[in-house]
């Protein structure tokens, strides 16, 4: 009798259902939903206006066969954010890819973007957010993601503004954020911030929706109870049925 771990019958239960993308959500906006796919870890799809956009695309959110992006951002140059092969698998022959700087220097002819720029992007306008660490790093002195070299970014779509941080801490450009209407952010340690960090400066800048993603390892629960009574609509995804499904993932920071 043939025996399966439960991660393999997990697997197989995927792949019977065709590699399931997972749920969507639906976030109404001027002209129609958003629609927000998360895949695996930093990896997200969102759909507006006809437009697929794909946040830093990877090999295990790309084993739920996300769609062609029309444009594809991406944050920063760690392995989590950043697999060329992976970005190519969702990247079209018209497809925008944007960036910073570091990234443009493995990817040319991409799109840059600085921090604290504006631009409009196939009709989009899309701000880039400082993300860095204030204090945590590898050794003394050293920060894991330093200022300046990756970028968070908001999106507005239909009038809504949508805010991928990226991987950071709770940095003063952050909590300066006004009108944001979906916030991503980032919780693991000890390269992002806690979940009871993530909360108390989810309270600074208010977000009316806020996903934890990039979450590996971290009780999210606790940073919804930690957001309980302050309006802020906190949505627990999972993030990480890719690896539960025997995945093999690279390494995250
Ligand atoms: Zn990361």
């Amino acid at each position: 009798m043939t025996r399966l771990t439960s991660g393999v019958l997990a697997a197989l239960m995927i792949a019977a259902a065709g590699v399931a993308i997972g749920a969507t959500d639906a976030i109404p906006a001027a002209g129609g939903n958003i629609q927000i796919t998360p895949l695996y870890h930093a990896s997200l799809q969102i759909e507006y206006g006809g437009q697929v956009i794909q946040v830093d695309p990877t090999k295990e959110g790309n084993a739920f066969s996300p769609k062609k992006a029309d444009i594809i951002f991406v944050t920063d140059i760690h392995g989590d954010h950043f697999q060329p092969d992976a970005l190519a698998a969702v990247r079209g022959s018209s497809t925008t890819v944007v960036g910073p700087q570091v990234v443009a220097d493995k990817l040319p002819g991409i799109t840059v973007m600085h921090n604290g720029e504006t631009k409009t992007v196939d009709g989009i306008t899309v701000v880039a957010v400082p993300m860095y660490n204030l204090t945590r790093g590898p050794s003394a002195g050293s920060l894991y993601h330093t200022k300046g070299r990756g970028n968070g970014y908001i999106l507005t779509l239909g009038g809504k503004r949508v805010y991928i941080a990226g991987d950071t801490e709770c940095t003063p450009e952050m909590k300066a954020l006004t009108n944001i209407d979906v916030a991503f952010m980032p919780m693991n340690l000890p390269y992002t911030m806690t979940p009871q960090e993530a909360a108390a400066c989810a309270k600074t800048f208010k977000p009316k929706i806020v996903y934890p993603y990039h979450y590996q390892g971290q009780d999210t629960k606790a940073f919804a109870a930690a957001l309980q009574g302050t309006g802020i609509e906190v949505r627990l995804r999972d993030w990480y049925r890719h690896a539960a499904a025997g995945g093999r993932s690279a390494p995250r920071r």
